[in-house]
């Protein structure tokens, strides 16, 4: 007799997403072969199949997109009446949802992130981001009262594999409704759907040179930093690319934002509702396989409950399902590259050696692609690597508190101050607790919560400036005297 109920196969069909078999650079409107006459291979990390070709932008191909950003920029973007702006805003948002089934199974394909994610997150909050701020891009003297707000000119934007579309939504969106064009990079690894997005600033007639999207690994970036037609920099992605980038721009007087690592301490309270509690630390830090910044991936749970908070835990890491990212029933996906799954690994494995008691669920993985159980780390110390760097994979690990000051100095006992997470059933005590972490997010009884009006950024190593919400146009803007 059956005991347990097995889920079927639930495939999303991909047959609704066409990917070329090779790509250009996305300048000045339409595709260009590189200069650079190179290509790489991007494939699916679940099957280790190449998806598509594409372009490795050298530096003089980083040129021509800065030239095509100045001249759209010179020309008529700069110009535009920002009502006018805010149609072009509004039609992407509306280009997205309506090709938002298309864009989700691509970045599943590309990513790795089950397609639920990609469905029910990475896409609708896209969209949100450009009808969010499309409806600033004619109001932005309400926005700085008693100042006159102008655009700055051609930002150059980077961003990593983690929420590919996700990321150039809050990155293009506020550029562009500030009245600036971009030069945008998708991280080597996830280029598709911004590629794909090209197609929809085409759709939406978006005058040409806006917006240029181009391809390429480190390098390019490289270039487009030092690039000197570039009025600003705007970098999501790892502590040590943004100390680099941020050397390389003292003294150029370039703009600069940095949206960097994390290391979020998820604070359990012994008075917190358990199971919802439980489901917080779940999405808190196997969300997107735990590549998320804002990760909860330290867990800090109250002495008193933490026999039950742990079982509790590992009852539901039981239940959850690993796979193929484009099924509908797969909590967790594919490691985005085999470079990630290596450093995972390799963290995990210093968690052992340095004596931490390790969790993984029974789990079946598939035998091709890159793959990393959900794993729970107890009995750690405040000093084991786990407990200091961005593991950036399905791990966490746990420590424990008695009392709040406790909570307060090993939650902010990190490099890094980008987010946390605080559970209690007393109000007073999350406001205390929210004056007193240095993160620049902290979530009360939830995680990993986003929304386009909310500002999003962090302390420390963990960046400077702010993205979302009326904050998120400051980077953009030239204030002048009104
Ligand atoms: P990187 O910081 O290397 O990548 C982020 C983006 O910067 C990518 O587009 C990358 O290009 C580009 N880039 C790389 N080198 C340079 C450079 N010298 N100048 C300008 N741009 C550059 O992150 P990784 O992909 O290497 O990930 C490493 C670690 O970073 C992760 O394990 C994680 O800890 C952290 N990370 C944090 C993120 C966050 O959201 N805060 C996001 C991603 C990573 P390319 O992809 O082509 O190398």
């Amino acid at each position: 007799m059956a005991t347990a109920w097995d889920y079927a196969p639930a495939p999303e069909s991909r047959d609704i997403v066409r990917i070329q078999e090779r790509y250009g650079l996305f300048i000045g409107g339409k595709f260009v072969e590189p200069l650079s006459g190179e290509r790489y291979t991007t494939i699916d990390p679940a099957r280790e199949e190449p998806l598509s070709e594409v372009a490795q932008a050298n530096k003089a191909d980083v040129d021509r997109a800065v030239k095509a950003a100045r001249g759209a920029f010179d020309g008529q973007w700069s110009k535009l009446r920002p009502s006018e702006r805010a149609k072009y805003l509004f039609r992407i948002a509306r280009i997205l949802q309506e090709r938002a089934r298309e864009f989700a199974v691509l970045e599943s394909l590309n990513g790795g992130k089950p397609i639920r994610e990609s469905r029910d997150v990475d896409i609708p909050l896209a969209a949100a981001h450009f009808f969010y701020y499309a409806g600033w891009a004619d109001k932005l003297e309400y926005a700085f009262p008693n100042r006159k707000p102008r655009p700055i000119g051609v930002a150059a934007q980077i961003i990593p594999w983690n929420f590919p579309l996700l990321m150039l939504a809050w990155k293009i969106a506020p550029a562009l409704a500030a009245g600036n064009t971009v030069v945008l990079k998708p991280a080597e690894t996830t280029p598709l759907s911004a590629l794909l997005f090209c197609d929809v600033l085409r759709q939406a007639e978006l005058p040409p040179g806006v917006v240029n999207i181009i391809t390429g690994d480190g390098r390019t970036g490289a270039e487009m930093v030092a690039h000197a037609g570039v009025d600003k920099v705007a970098f999501t992605g790892s502590t040590e690319v943004g100390k680099a980038i941020q050397r390389t721009l003292a003294g150029t007087g370039k703009r600069l934002t940095l949206e960097l690592g994390g290391k979020a301490a998820n604070i359990i309270f012994d008075d917190a509702p358990l199971d919802q509690a439980v489901e917080g630390i779940i999405n808190g830090i196997y969300f997107n396989q735990g590549h998320v910044c804002c990760a909860g991936s330290r867990l800090l749970v109250q002495e008193s409950i933490y026999e039950a908070t742990i079982a509790k835990l590992k009852r539901r890491m039981r239940t959850l399902r690993v796979g193929d990212p484009l099924d509908k029933n797969t909590d967790v996906g594919a490691i985005n590259s085999k470079q990630q799954l290596d450093k995972i690994a390799s963290l995990v494995q210093s968690g052992v050696d340095e004596g931490a008691e390790i969790y993984q669920p029974p789990c079946k993985l598939p035998e091709r692609g890159y793959w990393f159980v959900p794993t729970v780390f107890t009995n750690v110390a405040q000093s084991y690597r786990i407990a200091q760097e961005e593991i950036f994979g399905p791990v966490l690990s746990v420590l424990t508190f008695r009392t709040p000051d406790e909570a307060i100095e090993k939650a902010n006992n990190t490099p890094y101050g980008l987010s946390a997470g605080v559970w209690t059933e007393k109000g007073s005590r999350i406001l205390a607790m929210a004056q007193r972490l240095r993160a620049g997010v902290i979530w009360a009884n939830t995680y990993n919560r986003f929304d386009p009006a909310s500002p999003f950024g962090g302390y420390k190593e963990s960046g400077f400036g702010r993205e979302g919400g009326r904050h998120g146009l400051e980077a953009y803007v030239a204030l002048d005297d009104a």
